[in-house]
């Protein structure tokens, strides 16, 4: 796949300039949009295959366009551009649906990184579906072909990062993984910043969902000096 279209919302031009002739060399094609309500306006016209999302805007903030884009059914990657560090607790904290974030300032090459495996894993997996595999642990079901967790036959609501996160610890149990290597196994780029905070934030949701206590897990356990690996 070539030429993705990319809608970069950010309303700082000298930023969206730099940005514009990063992607553009990589061969993306760029659409820009310097508010909220023109990024609502634009995604919903052209159909971008990704958006990056910066937080402030000068309208309505980034949140407010990923919730409400969520909400209209658009499925497509979203990239959050975070100003400051506290921003990415709400990024992760609020489930908005985005797919990943990056803290200001990042590299060009970081993001790239990102972007290519947004795309990667959101168009590789609607173009092929994973296998009809299920995986059952007492009441814990994890069907891969449904993309769906079961607890007692009832389904979990995760996100599709929880899913895969799960999906991924669940398949390979009781081995343990480091962050950085959950990182490029479920996220799918080697980061340079550390995105630690990211696992710890899932793995602590996906145990608030499926954990009977989730202080002490059953099955989502924290290797001390390691990282998480799945207890069967
Ligand atoms: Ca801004």
């Amino acid at each position: 796949m070539a030429g993705e279209r990319i809608l970069m919302v950010e309303d700082e031009r000298a930023v969206a300039r730099g940005l514009e002739y990063g992607l553009t060399a990589e061969g993306f094609q760029v659409l820009w949009a310097s508010s909220g309500q023109a990024a609502l306006a634009m995604t919903r016209r052209e159909a971008p295959h990704l958006l990056l999302l910066d937080i402030r805007l000068p309208d309505i903030s980034g949140f407010d366009v990923c919730r409400q884009l969520r909400s209209e059914g658009f499925r497509q990657p979203i990239l959050m551009i975070t100003a400051r560090d506290e921003e990415v607790d709400k990024v992760l904290g609020l489930e908005l649906g985005a797919d990943d974030y990056l803290v200001k300032p990042f590299s060009l090459r970081e993001l790239i990184s990102r972007v290519r495996a947004l795309l990667r894993r959101a168009y590789g997996e609607l173009a092929a579906p994973a296998p009809d595999q299920r995986l059952v642990f007492g009441p814990l079901t994890i069907d891969a072909g449904r993309l769906l967790a079961l607890r007692d036959g009832q389904p979990v609501d995760l996100t599709p990062m929880e899913f895969r996160l799960l999906r991924f610890l669940a398949t390979n149990p009781g081995r343990p993984y480091s962050r950085q290597q959950l990182i490029e196994a479920v996220w799918g780029y080697d980061s340079e910043v550390g995105s630690d905070r990211a696992v710890d934030v899932h793995v602590r949701h996906l145990r608030q969902k499926l954990e009977a206590d989730p202080a002490n897990p059953r099955w989502l356990v924290t290797v001390r000096g390691v990282g998480y690996k799945f207890e069967p």
